[in-house]
């Protein structure tokens, strides 16, 4: 099976599993796991950060990061393609009585200042304030679209100014690095909380970090605790976490260029059905999403169904260059 679902269903590499096997390991509830120290110490260096916790997915480092920032009966804003809002399953809302409102976007791609007209400040007894501004890059719903940097500049000054908070949902901000050519540590400046997730391009098995402050991190733990995700002897995978943060970071953009030839495949079949990656993912609109799907997965490629006309295929360490032309060749003669 070629499988390009997501670029979570990667398996740990050899060095990987080396790396985890020799973890020493502790009981982080009591503090005492130095490989999940480690890890988090690493994340925070990374983004110049004073504090990171390593939380089981991305999911619940974005819950305690818009948690950290925005109090019950609040709302947080952010695009209305936002993972936060549409792949959490009302955690924001259900758990934290965090409420939400979205702008609109192409793509997913961040305009500063549409963002910025949406604020609610100072209302008085009348509107729900803004606590919040979240933003998302790479957007996944978007297709993996890259912010433009000056627009994250923009919107966290602007929120900044009238005493809003930010957080980054940086599932996949690594390819956005590969693209903009910025480290972490530019990225942290911006916002006062980042999410990255490690189980996705960066191939580890499970995990995510939060950075921050170190206030907001030690108040995110203890949340953590509260929703029954503190763990025990996790360190066997934080250190595949920090493997994939010294190996898997700068191989990123192999991910980018398979990508290129998946969809360059694509178009060979059907020319213009599919528009170049801005990353890892494809967006492959067709009015039969679910029958090209189950057509694929019978000649043994797995892609995800987004919606009735639009499928997604995502690139990843464990899919070779030619494993994306051959199901490319396969998606293109099958759409239409
Ligand atoms: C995958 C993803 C997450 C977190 O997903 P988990 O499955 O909970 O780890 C968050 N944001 C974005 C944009 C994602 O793509």
């Amino acid at each position: 099976m070629i499988d390009l679902r997501s670029d979570t269903v990667t398996r740990p590499s050899a060095g990987m599993i080396d790396a985890m096997t020799g973890a020493a390991l502790g009981d982080d509830v009591y503090a005492e796991d130095p490989s999940v120290a480690a890890l988090e110490a690493r994340a925070a260096e990374l983004f110049g950060k004073e504090a990171g916790l390593f939380c089981a997915t991305g999911s619940l480092s974005n819950l305690l990061g818009v948690w950290l920032h925005t109090p019950p009966g609040r709302e947080v804003l952010c695009d209305g393609y936002a993972h936060i809002a549409r792949a959490e399953m009302g955690a924001h809302g259900a758990l934290h009585g965090v409420t939400m409102r979205t702008w609109t976007s192409t793509a997913g791609r961040l305009v500063a200042d549409d963002a910025l007209a949406m604020l609610a400040v100072e209302c008085g007894p009348y509107l729900v304030e803004t606590a919040c501004v979240a933003v998302e890059d790479t957007h996944n719903f978007g297709g993996g679209t890259v912010q433009d940097y000056d627009q994250l500049v923009a919107v966290t000054d602007g929120a900044r100014a009238v005493g809003i908070k930010t957080h980054l949902d940086g599932a996949r901000l690594a390819n956005a690095m590969a693209v903009t050519g910025r480290p972490f540590s530019d990225y942290g400046r911006l916002f006062d909380t980042v999410s990255l997730c490690l189980s996705k391009g960066l191939g580890a098995p499970v995990g995510s970090v939060l950075v921050g402050t170190a206030d907001d991190i030690a108040r995110a733990r203890v949340q953590r605790k509260r929703l029954g995700a503190g763990w025990r002897q996790a360190g066997m995978l934080a250190a595949a976490g920090s493997y994939a943060l010294e190996h898997n970071v700068a191989r990123i953009a192999e991910d980018h260029r398979s990508a290129g030839v998946l969809a360059d495949a694509i178009n060979a079949e059907r020319p213009g059905a599919v528009a170049a990656p801005a990353t890892n993912i494809v967006l492959i609109p067709t009015p039969a999403a679910p029958a090209v799907a189950a057509r694929l997965k019978e000649a043994g490629v797995l892609i995800s169904v987004l919606g009735p006309s639009a499928l997604r295929a995502v690139t990843h360490l464990d899919v070779t260059q030619e494993e994306c032309a051959e199901a490319g060749q396969l998606i293109g003669s099958l759409l239409g």
